[in-house]
């Protein structure tokens, strides 16, 4: 029996405990799943006394992402160039620390949604976690460019010059978007959380495939996309599902299936 959770605060509305019994259904992997809600200023007392309680595992959300990060002993390159972990695993006395959202994402783009990364163009909107965490899976893909745009022009500059050994980048403020065309736009900005669009150049959506990393309902990002003649409109449950996917392979080396979950939870 594995014995796994995810922590975050708030905690009641995840999705996480539904999505992993049921890769424990279809894999045939005994999993004990909790939800645990640590207080905002307690993380790391939680989250060790569930490793002494004998934990597997577990998986990290708003706003431990962080802490988590910095609470692990040891990272993988994920982790190491997110500066953020959502996953961490327990073995041999390490507690090892992945991030598994960049990864979902592409899954998603590639696997689920037939997407080709390579030699495309990439608009990334926003510079803050989630951004940091999609940026090395989405160069390992070799795309032309990957363009980073933020209301705050620094942190997109900042994230250039971290992340340009690893493929072309570039950063620079909303504002500096062109009315050019791109291939994939990527809303990795909070905006949709409160109901809001970054603003935006229109022209760039024509034609474009528009990803909104937010899931469960039609954002101001989509909505905008279908008003500038976006190709393809998607929101980020596939995303969630496909990370979610990586952590349990991770945890337990067996590979779930992951359109029938997203199936189930789009029905
Ligand atoms: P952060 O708080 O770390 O970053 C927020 C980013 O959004 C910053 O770049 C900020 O810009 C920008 N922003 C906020 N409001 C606006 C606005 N009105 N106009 C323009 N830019 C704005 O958030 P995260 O990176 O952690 O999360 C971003 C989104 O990704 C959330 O919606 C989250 O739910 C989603 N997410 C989805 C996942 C999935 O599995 N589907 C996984 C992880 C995240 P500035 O720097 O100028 O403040």
């Amino acid at each position: 029996m594995y014995k796994l959770a995810v922590f975050g605060n708030p905690i009641e509305h995840s999705l996480s405990p539904d999505i992993h019994a049921q890769f424990a259904q279809q894999t045939g992997v005994k999993v004990n799943y909790q939800k645990i809600l640590a207080p905002v200023d307690g993380f790391e007392k939680t989250a060790q006394q569930f490793i002494a309680d004998g934990a597997n595992g577990f998986n990290i959300t708003v706003p431990f992402k962080l802490t988590a990060f910095n609470f692990a002993t040891k990272l993988t390159l994920n982790a190491k160039t997110a500066k953020a972990v959502n996953t961490i695993k327990v073995e041999n006395n390490q507690i090892i620390g992945e991030n598994t959202d960049g990864i979902g994402l592409v899954n998603d783009l590639i696997k689920n949604l037939g997407i080709e990364l390579k030699d495309k163009v990439i608009l990334v909107l926003g510079a803050g976690g989630a951004a940091q965490g999609i940026l090395l899976p989405l160069l390992k893909q070799n795309p032309k460019r990957v363009m980073i745009a933020n209301r705050t022009a620094n942190k997109a500059q900042q994230l250039q010059a971290d992340f340009s050994e690893y493929g072309p980048t570039c950063g620079f403020g909303l504002n500096k978007i062109k009315h050019d065309p791109v291939d994939i736009i990527i809303n990795a900005t909070s905006a949709s959380l409160d109901g809001k669009m970054p603003d935006i150049a229109n022209g760039c959506a024509r034609g474009a495939i528009c990803y909104d990393l937010m899931y469960g309902k039609q954002t101001a990002f989509m909505q905008w996309a279908e008003a500038n003649q976006a190709a393809m409109i998607v929101d980020g449950l596939g995303m969630l599902v496909e990370q979610a996917a990586c952590s349990f392979e991770f945890w337990t080396n067996k590979k779930p299936n992951t359109q029938a979950v997203i199936k189930n939870l789009r029905r």
